[in-house]
């Protein structure tokens, strides 16, 4: 016997790469390009380094109340966690100990199956029709739980409430997460279905619409029971996730209504300018509702242009995997970073 058979294997999940350069255009985690509300930078100078004293609130009140008056629902309901990877892997931890496997489709956000491989959670993937849609008769087999972004990641397609509400009627004896990491970006939330179905979990983060990736705040709301087990499960393995200027500035960015709206509108106008841009380049992709577009040209490949794109310091997301391997998910940065990769793309492949 060896120390090394009592290691738990994983292979770990792969992040987009976070090169610093000067003068990047980085358009490959799918970041917010503008930055956060006014009013963080403002408390972020007037911050006191003496309050770094002290443990942070584990219940992360100021955060969970501005939260649950935003979405009209009670702060109990309410999960607060280090980035939407946090609380869902809190949730699977909490929710997915049955004996069936999980579901969650072929093409999604890979950490999934991370998670599941991690806590040793059986799963089973269901394939997205051709046109990357759900198939809603798919989750209808014996599961142990079920989990989808919506809109999907890295498709950016958008499946209808009513889609999400088959799935949840369907699956009543589990435990439902919607991952609404992308919805701010013209999607339509599963939130009002929590009134009819408590086994329904939405999850949503500040990294991208709220442009505070690098704070790390995520959260999810769902039944009040739902939320007392997350929060059981949660305080048996570190009471204080969120550290103390995440909290502080997380409340600042909710209060920023105007903003918010106004730099998500923003993103929402140059993903359609720069569809259409793409489609006379030769491109084709499904219609994403999300800050970032999923696509694949007609006669280059999506390693080459990939691989091209990068030597010129202009950095996408480019997976080597069944199905998706000919397209780039290309997130939606300023104008004027869109404009650049436009125009690179336009002279790269007229010379291809
Ligand atoms: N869900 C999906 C579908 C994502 O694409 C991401 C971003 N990688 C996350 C969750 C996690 O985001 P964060 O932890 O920054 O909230």
């Amino acid at each position: 016997m060896k120390w090394e058979d009592n290691v738990r294997k994983v292979v770990p999940y792969v992040a987009g790469e976070q090169p610093r350069k000067a003068k990047m255009i980085k358009l490959n985690t799918n970041e917010c390009p503008y930055p956060p509300a006014p009013g963080v930078a403002e408390l972020v100078a007037k911050l006191d380094c003496g309050d770094l004293r002290l443990y942070p609130d584990s219940h992360t009140t100021p955060l969970v109340n501005i939260l649950s008056e935003y979405y009209g629902v009670k702060p109990e309901q309410i999960f607060v966690g280090v980035g939407s990877d946090d609380v869902i892997s809190m949730a699977f931890m909490t929710f997915f100990n049955g004996d069936r496997p999980i579901l969650f489709p072929d093409v999604t956000y890979s950490f999934y199956e991370v998670w599941a491989e991690l806590y040793r959670i059986p799963y089973k993937t269901c394939a997205l029709d051709e046109d990357w849609h759900l198939r809603p008769e798919d989750y209808r087999q014996p599961n142990g739980g079920i989990i989808f972004p919506n809109p999907n990641a890295p498709t950016g397609v958008l499946e209808s409430l009513e889609t999400v509400e088959k799935i949840i009627q369907a699956n009543r004896d589990v435990v439902v997460i919607v991952d609404e990491a992308y919805i701010d970006f013209g999607g339509v939330s599963a939130l009002p279905l929590l009134e009819k179905y408590d086994n329904l979990l939405v999850v949503q983060t500040f990294s991208k619409s709220r442009a505070m990736a690098g704070l790390r705040i995520g959260f999810c709301i769902g039944s009040e029971k739902m939320i007392r087990y997350l929060n059981d499960v949660k305080f048996s393995f570190n009471s204080y996730t969120m550290n103390y200027p995440s909290q502080v500035l997380g409340v600042e960015a909710v209060r920023d209504d105007a903003y918010f709206k106004g730099i998500t509108g923003r993103i929402v106008n140059t993903r359609e300018r720069v569809k259409g841009r793409l489609r006379e380049l030769g491109f084709t992709f499904p219609d994403s509702r999300a800050n970032f577009i999923f696509a694949r040209h007609k006669t280059v490949p999506g390693e080459q242009i990939f691989q091209a794109l990068r030597e010129n310091n202009i950095y996408v997301r480019h997976w080597n995997k069944p199905r998706i391997s000919e397209y780039l998910r290309i997130t939606i940065g300023t104008d004027e970073e869109m404009d650049t990769l436009l125009s690179f793309l336009e002279n790269y492949l007229a010379a291809s």
